[in-house]
């Protein structure tokens, strides 16, 4: 992939957006790929927006091996809800198109502040299309093209 890097990890780590992960965690490897390219080529207007929720977002990245885990929950800070963004170990399995279309797709809710929970089906659509909306601006529109030619069932994240 070729697109436009704006920072770097060092970057996103130090703005408390890098996934807390132990460096001898095995099998996150293609997820930990798919937030590094990601966070470091979100245009600007999006990573200001994502940084001001620094405080109270972390990257969920689990272990296959893990059969349970406990994690502390980031604080509440101010009005800003805590959030959480769960990858699933089966993105390990898939080509790496489908991690970042995931990661580029779950942040996007964050950063346009959606409602999260049960919601009705009119606001779920408009929030869905909305998210996929700000990932093709924001310049991954290849990976999600190529994660939706290989799905042939409902789409998997929500
Ligand atoms: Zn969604």
């Amino acid at each position: 992939m070729s697109r436009a890097r704006f920072r770097t990890e060092r970057d996103c780590a130090k703005a408390g957006l890098w996934p807390d992960v132990d460096p001898a965690t095995t099998l996150i490897e293609r997820r930990l790929a798919a937030v590094e390219e990601v966070l470091c080529s979100l245009p600007d207007s999006a990573w200001s927006q994502l940084i001001e929720r620094a405080g109270s977002l972390c990257w969920y990245l689990p272990c296959p091996l893990l059969l349970g885990q406990v994690l502390p929950v980031a604080p509440s800070t101010g009005s800003k809800q805590p959030r959480v963004i769960y990858l699933s170990p089966l993105l390990e399995q898939q080509d790496l198109a489908w991690s970042i279309t995931t990661a580029a797709h779950e942040l996007a809710h964050v950063v346009l502040g959606h409602r999260l929970g049960l919601l009705d089906a009119e606001t779920n659509a408009q929030q869905e299309a909305e998210a996929q909306t700000a990932i093709r601006q924001w310049g991954f529109q290849p990976e999600a093209s190529r994660m939706l030619a290989d799905l042939t069932s409902a789409t998997p994240f929500a």
